[in-house]
């Protein structure tokens, strides 16, 4: 039998070891395994102490056992039946005689392992239990099973079962089971790069004598990373420019006419843009579009005009919206924008008048009917709705554009589905307000052309924002009165709480009561407060996630005709509300959410003629990391800059979000934020590959590894 990369391991190691590793790392093949790359690595002579532990954080130290207990206990678990349960508690030292309790419940063997005056290293995250720190259940690497002469060790991430010493072994025997890999990158760019090897990086990157040696591995392996990724997104791109697509002509009637009845001037931004869009709508190949611009850029009208020039040329638009809240509002504007332009069929109206229709998860049977029918004849020129637009049985009788709001919140096979209901492809926009730093829009979003919307629209006062401690009696009251004045002065106001309440879990709660942390605010509490004590008289309303959605639409209404003075909601509005008279907004436990977040929320104000204004309300001091966010939010109305920060804090896993499962498993070493040469450069090589050789005739065992990622199209992630 030849051994290469796919071989299963099953083959080749013991059944111990090969059921752990498919158990806790799905590993199945030795490519698999080659592919789990050690975490972190422990220099000659380097002795990571237990001086410095924090609780939560992963830490590696280096220690001696010194004393190791093995206890009995009766766990009680409240209907089950008790059974006797063995925890194994190990005392470490290190050479400053500081010490740390390590816990382990039932694994009996350690006890032989786990023996006095063994040296090693441990692997944990910091706990606490009656008041001591200590590692609950770490992994372990003893010094007697490093067999590692010279050099850096590897840590793996592990599990106590299987911890990193195990699938070092596991990793040196496949190593050795393949000395000769056949590199799948083209070698004309591996020479002229001078990149390493594929076998050799993967030897060094296991097991690399120097920093040195394991930078030029890594470098190489990003390297792969990035161009075959690069590669599937050229290609896809090509592709789609290659397809046939209805061309749509610029102009039109019902656009000429919404055009000659707006109340306001484009901007410049919204002028170009949408001159680039109409363009491209009038050829014969689809558009592929991702729109960019910060809150209240006025993305919605620039996607508007898109769908009115199809619509003139006998083609439909559908908007696909991430929440019902959002679709419904998107429905209530476009439709009042229109005027008469949406009475299409009604007596009286204009004869280039079309009819709007809306489709979301709650619609009655009935209500389902009609707009299934309006769409499926043509009579609904625009048709807005929520994932329920995706459904079987929503056919359309020529869908020639598709806008998605707010992208982050769909998958690409979401997009995919809506764009299958088109008999021809269909020309797709794609509108998010969370400014997307360049080297991520090219790895998420590569297969898309991009315009952004940098200014906002005249006659906007930015918003101002601001940091208020909780515990701060006379800060709050201030809040407070500043809500009352703007409610007095004629405006609206919301206040924003992480949790819906009432109970433990639900969609739109964030985290939830973590340890010694008091639980987050909850709307349903926070309002009855309000409404006794501080905002007492003034008309409240309350909208979240677990309202029905006829509940929903009702507040939103209200709100936005003026008939409530205070929403008092959770992230439900976080995404494209838009009621312009909302000039104040009080953001609760305000450390809970994220940057771009909090900076969606805010642009939910000061979105009219008046300021806005936005009170970050928090109880975490001054100079942690926390604190840092909310000052840096209050510091800026910038979104790129904050986008830009908030890539810093967040994880690569976070940042891929709705992006393909295939991406991020594929994406191991290559950082979307350090990696940005890599990325750039792998860009321009791929786009060189596929122009000269569209379908990689010449280099079979690349084109292997981009068809892979390519048909792993995986779940998507649907997030929020
Ligand atoms: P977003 O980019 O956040 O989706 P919207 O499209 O919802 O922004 O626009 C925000 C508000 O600005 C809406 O009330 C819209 O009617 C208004 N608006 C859009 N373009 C202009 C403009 N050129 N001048 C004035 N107001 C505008
Ligand atoms: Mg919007």
């Amino acid at each position: 039998m030849t051994i290469g990369l796919e071989t299963r391991l099953r083959e080749v190691l013991d059944k111990k070891t090969v059921e752990k590793l498919g158990e806790a790392l799905g590993i199945d093949t030795i490519g698999d395994l080659l592919g789990h790359y050690p975490f972190r690595y422990i220099g000659q002579g380097e002795r990571p102490d237990l001086g410095r532990l924090t609780i939560g954080e992963e830490v590696t130290v280096f220690a001696e056992v010194r004393a190791a207990v093995a206890r009995k206990y009766q766990p009680k678990r409240p209907g089950q039946k008790a059974r006797r349960a063995e925890r194994l508690e190990v005392v470490i030292a290190d050479e400053d005689g500081r010490t740390l309790t390590l816990v382990y419940f039932n694994q009996p063997w350690l006890k032989e392992h786990l023996t006095t005056g063994k040296q090693g290293l441990f692997v944990g995250k910091v706990g606490q239990f009656n008041g001591r720190l200590q590692l609950n259940s770490p992994q372990h690497f003893l010094v007697e099973e490093w067999n590692v002469t010279g050099g850096l060790l590897p840590v793996y991430p592990g599990t106590a079962e299987l911890p990193s010493w195990k699938i070092m072994k596991a990793v040196h025997t496949a190593l050795g089971l393949v000395p000769d890999l056949a590199d799948p990158l083209p070698r004309e760019i591996r020479s002229r790069l001078g990149l390493l090897g594929y076998g050799e990086a993967l030897h060094r990157i296991h097991r690399p004598e120097s920093h040195e040696a394991l930078g030029a591995a890594r470098k190489r392996l990003k390297w792969q990373e990035a161009l075959v990724l690069q590669t599937v997104l050229v290609r896809r791109k090509s592709a789609s420019l290659a397809e046939a697509a209805t061309p749509y002509e610029t102009g039109g009637a019902i656009l000429d006419a919404f055009d000659a009845r707006l109340p306001f001037d484009l901007t410049a931004g919204q002028r170009q843009v949408g001159a680039e869009i109409a363009d491209e709508i009038a050829r014969a190949h689809p558009m592929h579009r991702l729109l960019q611009g910060d809150v209240g850029s006025g993305k919605t009208l620039v996607a508007l005009r898109a769908m009115l020039q199809v619509v003139a040329h006998g083609g439909q638009a559908a908007l696909l919206a991430p929440t019902e809240v959002l679709a419904g509002q998107h429905h209530r504007s476009i439709a009042e924008m229109l005027g008469d332009l949406a009475h299409g069929g009604e007596l009286g109206a204009p004869q280039e008048a079309t009819r709007v229709a809306l489709l979301t998860g709650s619609a009655t049977a009935a209500q389902r009917r009609t707009v299934i029918d309006e769409v499926k004849t043509g009579a609904a020129g625009i048709v807005i709705g929520t994932h329920a637009l995706l459904y079987d049985g929503v056919d359309f009788a020529d869908l020639g554009l598709v806008v998605v709001d707010e992208q982050h919140r769909f998958g690409v096979e979401q997009r995919d589905t809506l764009r299958a209901k088109a008999k021809r492809p269909p020309h797709t926009l794609v509108m998010t307000a969370t400014p997307i730093p360049r080297t991520v829009a090219m790895t998420v979003y590569g297969d898309l052309e991009t315009s952004r919307l940098t200014e906002l629209p005249a006659g906007r006062t930015p918003i101002a924002t601001h940091v208020v401690p909780y515990t701060d009696q006379r800060w709050m009251r201030r809040a407070w009165s500043r809500l009352r004045e703007e409610v007095e002065a004629g405006r609206q106001a919301y206040v924003v709480c992480p949790r819906v309440g009432d109970d433990q879990k639900d969609g739109d709660d964030l985290g939830g009561a973590d340890g010694d942390r008091r639980p987050p605010l909850a709307v349903t509490d926070v309002i009855e407060q309000l409404r006794s004590g501080p905002l007492e008289g003034l008309t409240l309303g309350l909208l979240h996630g677990r309202l029905d959605s006829d509940e929903k639409d009702r507040v939103m209404r209200a709100y936005a005709a003026g008939e409530i003075d205070v929403l008092v909601a959770t992230t439900v509005i976080e995404v494209g509300v838009n009621v312009p008279n909302a000039t104040a907004m009080v953001v609760l436990d305000a450390e809970r959410f994220g940057i771009s977040q909090l900076h969606q929320l805010r642009g939910r104000v000061g979105r009219g003629a008046h300021p806005g204004l936005c009170l970050l309300v928090s109880e975490v001091p001054e100079g942690t990391s926390s604190r840092e966010r909310l000052d840096a939010v209050a510091s800026t109305t910038d979104g790129f800059a904050l986008a830009e920060l908030d890539l810093e804090q967040r994880r690569e896993g976070d940042v891929l979000g709705a992006a393909q499962s295939g991406v991020k498993s594929h994406v191991k070493l290559l950082s979307l934020l350090k990696d940005a040469d890599i990325i750039e450069a792998a860009r321009a090589e791929a786009t060189a590959l596929i122009d000269a050789d569209p379908d990689l005739r010449g280099e079979p065992a690349f084109a292997a590894l981009v068809d892979d990622l390519a048909s792993d199209r995986g779940e998507y992630l649907e997030k929020g």
